[in-house]
């Protein structure tokens, strides 16, 4: 109904409302931080479905899943229906949208539709076995590493750039093994198909080679009447083409995005994909968006000034309505227990103010950066949660549980199996290898495992791992039989880790979340693709007096806004990181990435730095070093800010011994199981 209608296009600006209510053909939307960008494309998904357009005909396009669920629960509320749409409608990212769309056509392109995904570990341990099996590595030692060499193939099939190309731009000093390193790749493919497996970069890739099939181009095509795109500036040529190829029934795609905070080129995203969008889609229309509503004029004006620095630019400064406010703090810390210590201060000082510790968050470059502040928060009794870096399913028992689960789903599945296996006391790789023969001769039925000879200690533990693996494939609910995993590998866990119990409420939680899937596939799929972020993330939708301090990278920060953001760790090394600093174009995308932790806050911005580092490392102990302040804070945007000195702090204040704070992993779990008593 028009009335209706009008009513929510009152909450947008004309340019925002030209947007949303553009008609047929292609539109791209090329704006600055906080311009209403993400708000835009959710409104226009309402739009499309007051004008009659079913859900289930829109495909939305963002960087994670959270992202799509919040968006299609905004088009619903704003059309009154929530379910439909947030049901119904396509969401999510191009691997998780990926992953639907091959298992129903896999076997138009010879894939068998119950393939299963290897994350990056998982990937990094495949390629590292054939690069063992080549014996490349015993060869010469300075053969790169596995990571490295998965760097590499990723980046060739991403980029769409030649291998020799490649090495010569990012990798120079590997380039003698390019024959080398072509070898391995083909092998590595290979290997991957022997297995039924896909890593990461193959979900697009297979996407991209449906899409060169006409046939399937226009059935796939066909699916959609509209194709929606968030954080376009992030997306790497293979999503550009996959999108391309998506579109030969009609040009309904609208994209939107910013050049200045494209932060992902270290994984071959490129902004040349905004700029050569209306190319691409002959027929677009550019809308620009010049409004900030986020933040104050004041952080503004350093995020400005910030980002003047940039060589190549094509959005403009951005401005607001907002002109109150105090300016941004620099503040210069004596170490990094007073920077922690600043931190928290002022966290809670704003938080008696009345602004609750959900709309705080701190940011940092390395998930590492925040390690000293996570032990100090924990001795204050002040809740966090943690996005970015170690993520709950990269954790060691995590990975165990689910690998029970894999080799039912693909007995082919050989990672799976060396991790199940080698749970198990005296075997060893010769051990799994028979075993991996033994399966295959029974024609890849997974219970073959009980009778796998090997060693006398593990026969008994064999047989009983072949009457789970069997129990598992009767068809059981996916949380019943998470629960079955968990009850058999739970003396595992006691043995093998430490903070066990820690580890077992994790399982717990597994086993929550596989009551919301219907199919151990779907389950397995969806969390390999698209992971909960943190522990959190798992727990459902939180109590309404739930309040928690947000630790964040930056990364993980795209897109996201808080009352209050706390930038650490702004000193040369850190930020820039001097891990990324090697060539004018990481510096320019370090620069980048500043600019959008900046561009995140809404009133308040604090950006602090250590003068002083204490290495924690044990050869070290007692060893300090100087840093000095991030080169991004020049003059001019130093002069945009208010600059502090925080006083310093008692050595007490570091709290633990040494000892208790170098492992991290450990550390997480700790701090993890504290509040899991609470
Ligand atoms: P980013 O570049 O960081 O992703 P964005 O351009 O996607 O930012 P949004 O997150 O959509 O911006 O919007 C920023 C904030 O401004 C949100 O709180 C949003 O609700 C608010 N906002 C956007 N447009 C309007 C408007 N017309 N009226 C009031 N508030 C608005
Ligand atoms: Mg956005």
């Amino acid at each position: 109904m028009p009335d209706q209608d009008l009513r929510w296009l009152d909450e947008l600006n004309p340019a925002q409302r030209e947007a949303v209510t553009h008609g047929e053909g292609p539109l791209l939307i090329i704006a600055g931080a906080g311009t209403g960008k993400t708000r835009t494309l959710a409104y226009r998904v309402a739009h499309l479905i007051s004008r009659g357009v079913p859900p289930d005909r829109i495909l939305l396009l963002t960087f994670t899943r959270r992202a799509a669920e919040e968006m299609l629960s905004r088009a619903g509320a704003v059309v009154g229906k929530l379910g439909p749409v947030r049901e119904r409608a396509w969401g999510g990212t191009f691997h998780s949208v990926a992953n639907r769309l091959l298992r129903t056509y896999a076997g138009a392109v010879g894939l068998s539709p119950e393939f299963t995904v290897l994350d990056q570990a998982d990937a990094e341990n495949l390629i590292g076995l054939v690069r063992h099996d080549l014996g490349l590595a015993s060869r010469d030692k300075r053969f790169p590493r596995r990571a490295t060499c998965l760097g590499i193939y990723s980046r060739v099939v991403n980029g769409s750039e030649e291998l020799p190309d490649v090495l010569a731009r990012y990798f120079p000093w590997v380039a003698p093994w390019e024959e080398e390193l072509r070898t391995l790749f083909r092998r590595y493919v290979e290997r991957k198909q022997k297995l039924n497996v896909l890593d990461f970069d193959d979900l697009l890739l297979y996407w991209r080679e449906m899409l060169a099939v006409p046939d399937l181009a226009r059935r796939l095509s066909g699916l959609f009447d509209h194709i929606l795109v968030d954080e376009y500036q992030d997306t790497n040529r293979v999503q550009a083409a996959i999108l391309r190829g998506m579109r030969t029934g009609n040009s309904n795609v609208t994209a939107v995005g910013d050049d200045a905070q494209s932060i992902y080129s270290f994984r071959a995203a490129t902004v040349r994909n905004i700029l050569d969008f209306p190319r691409d889609f002959p027929g677009t229309r550019i809308v620009t968006l010049e409004e900030n509503y986020r933040s104050t004029m004041p952080i503004l004006a350093t995020a400005n000034a910030l980002i003047a620095q940039a060589h190549e630019r094509y959005t403009k400064n951005l401005w607001s309505r907002r002109p109150g406010g105090a300016k941004p703090l620099l503040v210069t810390c004596p170490d990094e227990g007073s920077q922690d210590a600043y931190v928290v201060e002022r966290v809670l000082a704003l938080y008696e103010e009345g602004i609750p510790l959900r709309r705080q968050a701190v940011l940092f470059r390395a998930a590492h950066h925040s390690a000293s502040l996570e032990v100090e928060l924990a001795r204050r009794g002040i809740p966090f949660h943690k996005y970015g870096g170690l993520r709950f399913l990269e954790t060691a028992h995590v990975k165990d549980a689910l690998a029970f689960l894999r080799v039912v789903e693909n007995p082919r599945d050989e990672l799976a199996w060396f991790r199940v296996l080698g749970l198990f006391d005296g075997v060893g790789p010769a051990t799994v290898s028979r075993a991996l023969a033994h399966v295959a001769e029974g024609g890849y039925d997974p219970r073959a495992i009980a009778t796998s000879p090997g060693p006398p200690a593990a026969r008994e533990e064999l047989a009983r791992l072949g009457r789970l693996l069997s129990e598992l494939g009767e068809g059981l609910p996916v949380a019943a039989q998470v629960e079955r995993v968990r009850r058999f590998y739970e003396p595992y866990v006691e043995r093998l880790y430490d903070y066990p119990q820690a580890r077992i409420r994790d399982l717990e939680s597994l086993e929550q979340i596989a009551s919301g899937y219907r199919s151990r596939r779907s389950f397995l799929a969806e969390l390999q693709l698209d992971p909960p972020s943190s522990t959190s993330d798992l727990a459902g939708p939180p109590h309404k007096d739930d309040d928690w301090l947000v630790l964040s990278t930056i990364h993980s920060a795209k897109g996201c806004e808080w009352d209050a953001v706390y930038v650490i760790h702004a000193a040369d090394g850190f930020l820039p990181s001097d891990l990324a600093a090697g060539s004018p174009e990481e510096l320019e995308e370090e620069l980048r990435l500043t600019y959008v932790a900046l561009t995140r806050a809404k009133d308040h911005l604090v950006v602090t730095w250590p003068v002083r580092y204490h290495y924690r490392r044990r050869e070290l102990a007692g060893a300090h070093g100087y840093a000095q302040p991030s080169r991004f804070f020049t003059e001019e945007v130093r002069g945009t800010m208010d600059r502090v000195v925080a006083e310093g702090v008692r050595p007490s204040a570091e709290g633990a011994p040494r000892e208790e704070r170098t492992g991290y992993v450990d550390l997480a779990t700790r701090i993890r199981a504290r509040w899991d008593r609470a």
